[in-house]
């Protein structure tokens, strides 16, 4: 059996870790962080995301902790509806399309893994760099007391994040990452259910603002009370790119003046954050390789992307399942195996954070303040006929995975490639 170690204990070091453990194998997981705690705000779990965790028996547990998506509705900057479709399985999907506390489900990972595969997780251990001799990989460590270590390990899986050490050492000429000029707000928020609980609201004209609004828990604490995630991008000061950078948000809160949505007051929404988040858009240029020798990227540190539409997860969870598959068909040949992965996913995942970066399906907001210049419309078939909204939904659910059920996905509006700018 293969001795691989895992670096980082987020989502996609812990995904790894159980799809390692379904084939037999038992990897030693090393993070930087002394204790994991339920960070982040909420994620959009799409239908794939749903099928990879089924696949490895949590379906169960993750409905316990997660909200099912039934709607996506669009409205534009007066709170006017310009689109609406089902989610997942009320869509046709197999699989339910849900919506959770990225901290929630992390902690929910970490469990299943200290019970599958037992103390397999070396916390307050950070991983400063990498050797490599015939044998493997020689990882440096850092520990929480100030104490150095050297382990070995056949190969290494590099899980850590945004801000990846072992993709600095592997890549040092990577151009510095750079600030769109966009950053995003996000936030929680104590209230009543609306519409039933299990709606997902895209409101605004992206020219001046855009704000995404869904319930990631319901009856919080037996209060009949939804946690509402909601995430507002506009262009802003550049800051660090740190998850956990706290934000006001009063200066942002008269950009929804004129939305009126019969159902949800957004600025009282704003206005009574439990907590609010800072989160700069920055652009990672995509790497041209992802293997070096017996290491390897996966999730965030192979392909940091905007943190739109939960295909960061998502990714990951499919990067986990793919890395599994080829070391499982080269057992003895570990550089092989990452080899193959690199050339399964890289393009793929490339193309959707190139993607992330436009705007997506957002892009119907956009083209609905062009053709009306900013004001309500009288009539939306008028502005932005059924038929050509359809087309580009059909397209985005393609690009990432997920064809949607009975529709084409043919050539209408495209996607803009360019960078979503506000204002
Ligand atoms: C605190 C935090 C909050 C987040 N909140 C959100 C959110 O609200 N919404 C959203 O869409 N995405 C959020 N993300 C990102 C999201 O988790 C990822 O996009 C996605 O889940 C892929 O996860 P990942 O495991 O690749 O990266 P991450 O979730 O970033 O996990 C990386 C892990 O590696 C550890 N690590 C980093 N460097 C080292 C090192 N040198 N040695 C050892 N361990 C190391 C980190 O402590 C972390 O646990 C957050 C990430 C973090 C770390």
């Amino acid at each position: 059996m293969i001795d691989i170690a895992i670096v980082g204990a987020g989502p996609a070091g812990l995904l790894t870790a159980l799809r390692l453990h379904q084939r037999g194998i038992r990897p030693t997981i090393y993070e930087s962080v002394p204790e994991l705690k339920p960070l982040g705000v909420g994620v959009d779990i799409k239908t794939v995301g749903t099928a990879e965790l089924d696949d490895l028996g949590l379906l169960d547990e993750f409905r316990s902790i997660s909200v099912d998506a039934e709607d996506s509705i669009f409205f534009n900057h007066y709170g006017q509806e310009i689109y609406a479709e089902k989610c997942g399985v009320h869509m046709g999907y197999l699989h339910e399309q849900r919506f959770v506390h990225r901290g929630r489900l992390q902690l929910l990972l970490y469990r299943a893994v200290l019970d599958r595969l037992g103390d397999v997780v070396a916390l307050g251990a950070r991983v400063t760099g990498y050797a490599q001799d015939e044998t493997g990989v020689s990882l440096h460590l850092e520990h929480r007391d100030g104490r150095t270590e050297t382990v070995h390990h056949e190969a290494v899986i590099a899980a850590d994040g945004i801000k990846s050490a072992v993709r600095r050492q592997m890549h040092p000429d990577q151009a510095e990452p750079e600030f769109s000029g966009i950053t995003m707000w996000r936030g929680t928020t104590l209230r009543p259910p609306f519409r039933g609980g299990h709606t997902i609201c895209h409101i605004g004209d992206p020219h001046i603002s855009s704000m995404i609004v869904y319930p990631i828990a319901h009856d919080v604490d037996g209060t009949g009370l939804d946690l509402i995630n909601w995430v507002v991008e506009t262009n802003g000061e550049e800051t660090i790119e740190d998850w956990n950078q706290i934000g006001d948000i009063t200066d942002v809160i008269p950009l929804y003046d004129t939305v009126e949505i019969p159902f949800l007051d957004v600025q009282q929404l704003m206005r009574d954050a439990q907590e609010v988040y800072l989160f700069p858009l920055i652009r990672h240029a995509p790497l041209d390789g992802w293997v070096d020798g017996r290491v390897v990227l996966l999730g965030d540190a192979a392909h940091a992307m905007y943190p739109r539409g939960g295909n960061g997860i998502t990714q990951a969870m499919i990067d986990a399942r793919v890395v599994v598959e080829h070391l499982v068909a080269h057992p003895d040949d570990p550089h092989r195996a990452f080899v193959e992965y690199d050339e399964a996913r890289r393009a793929v995942v490339n193309r959707i954070a190139d993607n992330m970066r436009g705007e997506g399906y957002e892009v119907i907001r956009r083209i609905v303040a062009d053709r009306t210049d900013g004001k309500p419309f009288d009539d939306i078939e008028e502005v932005l006929p059924l038929a050509e909204a359809d087309g580009i939904f059909s397209r985005y659910h393609a690009l990432v995975g997920s064809p949607r059920p009975g529709h084409e996905a043919h050539e209408t509006t495209g996607f803009r490639t360019g960078e979503a700018a506000t204002r």
